[in-house]
């Protein structure tokens, strides 16, 4: 079989099959082997791994897995895609695609019907870039059975899902991401290995969920919105974007008191630890 993701190969296909590339869908395809290859590498997926992708697109790293992992479960949102996609694969008898938008799922009952038990289950993906940020959250909110995410994004979001305390990128979504999993960034990407080039550079990063996470947080719905409110205004207190998202002032102060943090401390010092610890002991008291 021909390799998909080469510059000829792709335009061989999108002029054969008519297909137009939809930019309000995040249509940028990859066009390069050796990134398709590393992509695959770094997810470490085996014959004995479970796959999830979304957004297969032409069908380029969805080839690459097809060859190295038991079963590869594609969610792909543009009806489009799925013949050229099913005449791509049609001898793989590991291959499932559902032609559905992935924020739309539900993913455990996916995961049920087509993995059964398995426990070895990875998500490999360069995802649509309008739609990044709510694909993770959704995933890691709803299903522990993915043990490991393997994503090409933006560089810019990559760098906030991967950012520690006091350093620039460090937000409610590294916190809300680092509380589940451990995250790494594991290749630099150049915006010119796409078809369309987009505007940004990109970069593959690594989630490995936590089988418990290391802190535990009593209410996570209080937990997550905790997170948002504490990071709602970048350039006041942590105590003031709290009173003006609506705690108490006085119980946000005795909590830190408690605590022993400081009061006039912004929540970009903060580590999950610290968080946990306050999220924990303000449900208690509000
Ligand atoms: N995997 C292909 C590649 O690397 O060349 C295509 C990646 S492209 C960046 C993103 C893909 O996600 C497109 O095929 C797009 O149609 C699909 N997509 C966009 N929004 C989606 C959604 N909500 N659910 C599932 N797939 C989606």
């Amino acid at each position: 079989m021909k390799r998909i993701g080469s510059e000829k190969e792709t335009s061989k296909i999108l002029q054969e099959k008519d297909f137009h590339i939809k930019k309000f869908f995040g249509q940028n395809f990859i066009i390069d082997q050796n990134v398709l290859a590393n992509i695959v590498d770094a997810s470490e997926v085996d014959n004995e791994t479970c796959v999830i992708e979304i957004g297969p697109g032409l069908g380029s790293l969805t080839e690459h897995l097809l060859n190295r992992s038991k079963k590869v479960l594609a969610f792909e949102i543009d009806k489009d895609l799925i013949p050229i996609l099913e005449e791509n694969f049609a001898t793989y008898d590991n291959f499932f695609l559902v032609n559905k938008d992935i924020l739309e799922v539900n993913i455990n009952e996916y995961i049920d019907k087509y993995f059964g038990a398995a426990t070895k289950i990875a998500l490999v993906a360069n995802l649509p870039y309008y739609i990044t940020t709510p694909i993770i959250l959704k995933l890691l909110s709803e299903t522990n059975r993915i043990k490991s995410y393997t994503m090409m994004m933006q560089d810019e979001v990559a760098n906030r899902l991967c950012s520690k305390p006091d350093v620039k990128d460090y937000n409610a979504l590294s916190v809300c991401i680092q509380y589940r999993a451990k995250a790494k960034k594991v290749l630099p990407i150049s915006r010119h290995i796409f078809v369309p080039k987009p505007n940004v550079d990109s970069a593959v990063i690594r989630l490995d969920t936590y089988d418990k996470p290391p802190y535990q947080v009593t209410d996570e719905t209080f937990f997550f919105k905790f997170i948002r409110d504490a990071f709602s205004q970048r350039r006041k207190t942590l105590v003031n974007n709290l009173k003006s998202t609506g705690y108490n002032k006085d119980i946000v102060l005795k909590v830190l008191e408690e605590l022993d943090i400081n009061v006039s401390i912004r929540s970009e010092a903060l580590t999950i630890e610290d968080f946990v610890k306050l999220s924990n002991r303000l449900k208690e008291l509000l």
